[in-house]
C-alpha cells in the first residue's frame, strides 16, 4: 500500500499518517521525492481497511502496490534512487565503473591494480578477501588480511572499495573495512545475510542468483530495504541457460525491465557472465547500450598467474583499452586518439 501526501506536507501530518499506519500493525517507510512524498506501508498480509488514514490531513489518495515487490518497485517511488559512495553517484546520468582483480592475492597485485584501474577512469575498486568459491580445494581468499590490503589500496587511489561479505560470520570484518557489502550470486537467496545486511549502513551491491528469476531478484532485495537499507545496487551477472560456450548467459534483457520497474540503480558484470575475457569488452558496451547504470569487470595484472578467475580478466592494457572505447558512456576517460591514415 502507498499513501500520496500533498506537495511538501508538514512533518506533524506524515507523523501522524506514520502513527495511524503502526496502530493497523503495519510499518511505514516515509519516500521523500522530487515529484511527490509518499508513505509505503508493508508488513499486510491480507486486505486492509484504509479508511481511518484516508481521511488524515494532507492524505491524497491510498494506492495498493500490485507487484509482490514493494518498497523496490517504481509504484513506490517513481524517482531514481542514487546511491552516493565517496563522492561516486551510482544510478545518475552517466554510468560508472568498478574494477579489480577477482582475488585479493598480494598486497602488490591489489595496489597496481587499483592504479591503473583509477588511471583507466575507474571509480571503484572490487576485489574479493572472503571468496565463495565452487570446490572446497580452490584458493578461498586470504580474508581479513586481504581486506586490509584493499584498505591500503583505497588509502592509496583514493576509490571506494566493493568486497563481498559472504556469511553472517564474517559480517562486521568486512562491514568495518568497505564502502559496498557485495553479496554474491551465491547467497541472494541467503535471507539471514540479506536481513543483516538491511540493517547496515553501508550500500549493497547485490548479484543475481545464477538462476534466479526477476521477482526473485528484487524480492531479495526487497528484503534489503525492508530491514532499513535504502542503498542497494542491482547487479546482472549472468544466468544458467542451456548455451554452453560462455560460463553463463548475460541476460541483458533483465537491464532494461529492472529499469522499468525498479528504481535502484543496475549494474552489469560481463566477466561473470561469459568467464572469457574477449568477450568482456563487447558485452560492457552492450550493457551500457541497454542502459545499465555501470558495469564490474575483473582486471589482473597477470591474467595467466591468477589464482581464480584468470580466463575472465582483463590485463591492464586490455582494461585502458576497454576504457577508451567507452568513453562515450563513461566519464574521466581521454578520447580514443583519431587514427591517422
Ligand atoms: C565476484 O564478483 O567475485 C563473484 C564471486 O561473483 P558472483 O557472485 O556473481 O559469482
Ligand atoms: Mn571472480
Amino acid at each position: 500500500m502507498l499513501i500520496l501526501m500533498k506537495p511538501s506536507p508538514t512533518p506533524e501530518a506524515v507523523a501522524l499518517v506514520c502513527r495511524a499506519v503502526r496502530e493497523l500493525g503495519l510499518v511505514p517507510h516515509p519516500i521523500p521525492g522530487v515529484t511527490r512524498v509518499a508513505i509505503g506501508v508493508t508488513g499486510n498480509t491480507g486486505p486492509v481497511d484504509e479508511t481511518p488514514i484516508r481521511g488524515l490531513p494532507e492524505v491524497v489518495d491510498v494506492i495498493r502496490v500490485t507487484k509482490p515487490y514493494k518498497l523496490t518497485s517504481r509504484e513506490m517511488k517513481p524517482d531514481d534512487t542514487v546511491v552516493v559512495v565517496g563522492g561516486v553517484r551510482i544510478g545518475e546520468q552517466r554510468p560508472v565503473v568498478v574494477a579489480g582483480p577477482c582475488s585479493v592475492e598480494t598486497r602488490e597485485q591489489t595496489v597496481e591494480t587499483a592504479k591503473r584501474v583509477k588511471a583507466g577512469g575507474a571509480q571503484l575498486l572490487r576485489g574479493g578477501a572472503f571468496k565463495p568459491r565452487t570446490s572446497p580445494y580452490a584458493f578461498q581468499g586470504l580474508g581479513e588480511k586481504g581486506l586490509e590490503i584493499l584498505a591500503e589500496a583505497r588509502d592509496i587511489t583514493g576509490l571506494p572499495l566493493v568486497t563481498e561479505v559472504i556469511g553472517v560470520e564474517v559480517f562486521e570484518a568486512v562491514e568495518a573495512v568497505t564502502d559496498i557489502l557485495q553479496i554474491g550470486a551465491r547467497n541472494m537467496q541467503n535471507y539471514p545475510l540479506l536481513r543483516r545486511a538491511g540493517k547496515s549502513r553501508k550500500p549493497v551491491l547485490l548479484k543475481r542468483g545464477q538462476s534466479a528469476t526477476l521477482e526473485e531478484f528484487l524480492l531479495a532485495a526487497e528484503y534489503l530495504l525492508s530491514e532499513g537499507n535504502p542503498n542497494v545496487i542491482l547487479c546482472e551477472r549472468g544466468i544458467r541457460t542451456f548455451s554452453d560456450h560462455s560460463r553463463y548467459t548475460l541476460d541483458i534483457n533483465i537491464v532494461p525491465e529492472l529499469k522499468s520497474l525498479t528504481h535502484l540503480p543496475v549494474l552489469v558484470d560481463p566477466s561473470h557472465a561469459s568467464g572469457k575475457r574477449e568477450m568482456v569488452v563487447p558485452l560492457a558496451r552492450a550493457a551500457f547500450a541497454a542502459g545499465a547504470d555501470g558495469v564490474i569487470v575483473e582486471v589482473h595484472p597477470y591474467p595467466d598467474k591468477a589464482l581464480s578467475d584468470g580466463r575472465q580478466s582483463l590485463n591492464l592494457q586490455l582494461f585502458a583499452d576497454m576504457m577508451r572505447g567507452l568513453e562515450r558512456f563513461v566519464p574521466n576517460v581521454e578520447p580514443e586518439p583519431a587514427l591517422v591514415a
